[in-house]
């Protein structure tokens, strides 16, 4: 059974004419947080339109499908997963039929203890639709005694942990939320009447609206008739927003947790270059996710930026199974060397991550082809070591490259001249002060308890 998804991108919209349409280019500005498959529902009066696939956002929303959504109110959603089953079944929004009303969901993070709920429903005879966390939040709504949606959902969130920024409606009501921890980022945003709630504020551009604010951590944003209330969060904890959102997920066009991500990166790379330095004639990036910490590593450093990798932008993810075969071959579709940049150079690659470390073995042997003279590898971010349970997508421990090696084996590996990486405490630095974050995959101190075996060993076990 798979029970998860991962990373996901989520957007909802109230009060527009074209509302389908809307967040259908908000799916597109969200696309990088899920490739998988993406879904659109929306709400004209009690006529529930829907459409949901595999593939990317411009693949399965033709002018023909959005031709066929009526309504003022949607939820659209990105589904990302590499590891995950690649199942129609598994696609967001959900939609939960109940008490002759209809329920659309959009989750993105992992619930942590969705899977003894789960148990705990289905003993009672609960029958469950879908492999996902988050039906189990469809469930509880159902089963809840408050008054009202806003009240049901309020239930239902007390009863679930774990990492959650959803958005959900019934056509009345839109409703944003985020876990009492706010792992995962979620946003606000006006254009004139229309309410827009989107994961990244990239979103929010591309539909025209303005940036408000990010949703606090546990609290309830619910959008009807008669505005905008918020409803606070009953116990508040300390925050742990997820840093690696800073270092990889989010786009760098983006305000994130409340800060513009470009500049974070920036900085992560200027400070990286000041712990370590490389000698080297040009400094270069892995497109697109370290541009911008590439550019700061350069312009601390005096090293200049050359673009010596391009990145095919049309290659998907969709239907290429994760085997290592094929991740290899993905790797050379999707980066080709520029030789008249790299020849004769000793070049400093800087990239946001080394996961398995695939790609930057595949990346490094391209680049010496190619006619760098050095490779010094600089990573602005620490070693992961631990997988995230809280909704990235990371491979299982023993997967995990510096889990299982030191720094020098890495630098080995990877055939690289130099490698480094920076500091959890130059990492922390660099992002803004006083939002609490959470680090759990540089040194396995998980902020929020599991019960159960943890997502994807449980997942090994049962394949
Ligand atoms: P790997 O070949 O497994 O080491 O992949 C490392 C690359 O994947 C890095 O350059 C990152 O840009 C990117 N990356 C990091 N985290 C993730 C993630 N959760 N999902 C997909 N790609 C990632």
């Amino acid at each position: 059974m798979s029970t998860w998804h991962e990373e996901c991108g989520v957007i909802g919209l109230f009060a527009h004419e074209s509302a389908a349409e809307m967040v259908c280019l908000g799916l597109h500005a969200l696309q990088h947080r899920g490739q998988e498959g993406a879904g659109i529902v929306s709400f004209d009066g009690g006529r529930v339109s829907s459409h949901r696939g595999l593939g990317l956002v411009s693949d399965l929303f033709t002018p023909e499908v959005l031709g066929r959504f009526a309504g003022s109110v949607a939820v659209g959603h990105n589904r990302y997963s590499t590891t995950g089953s690649c199942r129609a079944e598994n696609l967001q929004p959900l939609i939960a039929h109940w008490r002759r009303r209809k329920i659309a969901l959009a989750h993105n993070g992992n619930l942590v203890n969705a899977l003894e709920l789960r148990r705990e429903m289905e003993e009672n005879g609960a029958i469950f639709q879908t492999g996902m966390d988050s039906e189990v939040i469809v469930h509880l709504l159902a089963r809840s005694s408050g008054a009202d949606l806003v009240e049901r959902t309020r239930d239902a969130l007390s009863q679930v942990s774990g990492a959650y920024s959803l958005v959900l409606s019934d056509g009345e009501t839109l409703i944003g939320a985020r876990d009492p921890r706010g792992f995962r980022p979620l946003c606000i945003g006006k254009l004139e009447a229309t309410t827009v709630i989107a994961s990244e504020s990239c979103a929010l551009d591309l539909v025209g609206a303005e940036y408000v604010r990010e949703i606090a951590p546990g609290e309830m944003v619910v959008i009807d008739a008669g505005g905008l209330r918020s409803v606070p969060p009953a116990d508040p904890v300390e925050p742990r927003h997820c840093i690696f959102e800073y270092v990889y997920f989010s786009r760098p066009d983006s305000i994130v947790f409340g800060h513009a991500v470009d500049q974070i990166r920036r900085c992560l790379g200027q400070l990286l270059a000041e712990e370590h330095p490389a000698e080297a004639d040009i400094v270069i990036s892995v497109p697109d996710s370290s541009n911008s910490a590439a550019l700061g590593f350069s312009e601390r450093s005096g090293i200049p930026f050359e673009i010596g990798l391009i990145r095919n932008h049309y290659v998907g993810r969709t239907f290429i199974q994760p085997t290592p075969r094929l991740r290899d071959l993905r790797v050379r579709i999707k980066y080709n060397p520029v030789r008249q940049v790299l020849e004769g150079k000793r070049v400093v690659v800087v990239d946001d991550s080394i996961v398995r470390g695939t790609t930057m073995r595949k990346l490094v042997k391209m680049l010496r082809r190619a006619g760098a003279t050095e490779v010094h590898l600089r990573i602005s971010s620490p070693p992961i070591q631990y997988p995230c349970y809280y909704g990235i997508d990371t491979p299982t421990r023993g997967e995990l490259i510096a889990s299982s090696h030191t720094v020098d084996e890495i630098r080995t590996y990877l055939r690289v001249d130099s490698v480094a990486y920076l500091s959890l405490e130059n990492l922390i630095r660099s992002a803004p002060e006083g939002l609490g974050y959470c680090t759990a995959c540089f040194h396995g101190d998980y902020p929020v308890p599991f019960e159960t075996l943890p997502r994807k060993e449980l997942l090994e076990e049962e394949s």
